[in-house]
């Protein structure tokens, strides 16, 4: 058999340890895990009670168009229904853009480092990445335009960035859009956007209205709290929806993910405590940090992207012998040898990290 050329030198995703393997590992009960960024109060009350009371309907085939969550959707925005497109887990949306726009030979523009979906799915279509090195931890917005060629199909924006934390301007990002030609997808992936709270944090509906060829990705993931449902969007210009319509899998979402996006989206109370508590905890973060003298990107997301001076594999193993789970920089999702990206947990779970993190570190 033989397999596209590509995937030779691709990799299989590397998830971050689960809570049941460091258990298990190290023989430790009470483990605090912050290391993908999840939602540390779990998920509105409200999506039990409507996911419990979908459950007759396992047997059914979903409406693979989401129907009912793309009109709740699109009063939450104050867009119309065809704008929207469902992934499981804006992973999938990341995978159906690469698809859709993306031969072997195309270029694709991203940040180096930024999420690594963009770069893994342009890979498997055999397109050329072009990766742009950030600036202090953020997008360089004018050396991305600047990279764009005849060639140029896509441009990834993640925006605040994983994993820095770090988020570029509405006004910065309407600049960049006015010099970027017509025939480049621009993807603004925004999973953390509900987290932020800078006033200069872009406004993307007005970008959506403004911009046929901008596509912005959100998810029920992080925020939200139902990362095992697997649900996420693109909103767009109904163009670019109906191309990506093609490319989906017929029933890519489930109608539990649905009516539980539905439920999630209703409870804006819910989201609001879950953004309060995560800039309060943060800034505590940040505050102790500070005190040590390390060094972190500021974050507009659910965690932080923090420079413990030292070989961050040996930081997080020292960690983990103490239940901690955090993303060290030495992985290839990260690629900051000397960082570790911590999700801001609960108060309580923020705090046994805070306590751990002076005696695993020489500083
Ligand atoms: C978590 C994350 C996603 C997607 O998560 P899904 O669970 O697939 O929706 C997308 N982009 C970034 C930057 C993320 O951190």
């Amino acid at each position: 058999m033989i397999p596209k050329p590509q995937l030779a030198d691709l990799s299989v995703y590397q998830p971050g340890l689960s809570i049941a393997h460091v258990r298990e590992r190290y023989g430790i009960d009470r483990i605090v895990k912050l290391a993908s960024n999840e939602n540390p109060y779990g998920c509105s009350p409200r999506v039990r009670e409507a996911v419990i009371a979908h459950l007759d309907e396992m047997h059914r085939y979903p409406d693979g168009a989401g129907t009912v969550l793309a009109h709740a959707l699109a009063a939450h925005w104050g867009l119309d229904a065809s704008q929207f497109v469902f992934g499981a887990g804006s992973d999938d949306v990341v995978l159906m853009i690469a698809r859709a726009y993306l031969r072997p030979g195309d270029e694709t523009v991203m940040a180096d480092r930024t999420f690594p979906q963009y770069r893994h799915n342009a890979r498997v279509e055999g397109a050329s990445v072009i990766e742009v090195p950030l600036r202090d931890g953020v997008h360089d917005l004018d050396a991305m335009v600047a990279a764009i060629t005849p060639q140029t199909r896509v441009l990834w924006l993640c925006n605040p960035n994983n994993p820095t934390g770090t988020f570029v301007s509405h006004d910065a990002l309407v600049r960049a859009l006015s010099a970027i030609p017509e025939h480049v997808l621009v993807v603004f992936d925004e999973a953390y956007a509900e987290y932020a709270t800078h006033p200069e944090y872009p406004d993307a509906r007005s970008i959506v209205m403004q911009h046929d060829n901008a596509i912005v990705l959100r998810t029920f993931s992080k925020a939200y709290g139902i990362a095992n449902a697997r649900i996420g969007y693109g909103v767009a210009h109904a163009s670019i929806i109906q191309t990506i319509e093609r490319v989906r899998e017929p029933f890519n979402t489930s109608g539990l993910s649905q009516v539980a996006a539905v439920a999630a989206l209703r409870d804006t109370a819910f989201l609001e405590q879950c953004r309060t508590k995560n800039a309060a905890i943060m800034q505590t973060m940040y505050d102790q940090f500070a005190s040590w003298g390390c060094a972190a990107f500021p974050s507009q997301a659910n965690f932080v992207l923090v420079d413990v001076g030292e070989d961050a594999r040996d930081v997080c193993e020292r960690l983990l012998k103490r239940g901690i789970i955090v993303r060290g920089g030495h992985t290839a999702s990260v690629r900051y040898p000397t960082h570790i990206r911590v999700t801001v947990g609960t108060e309580h779970d923020v705090q046994a990290f805070l306590a751990a993190l002076p005696e695993v570190i020489r500083r």
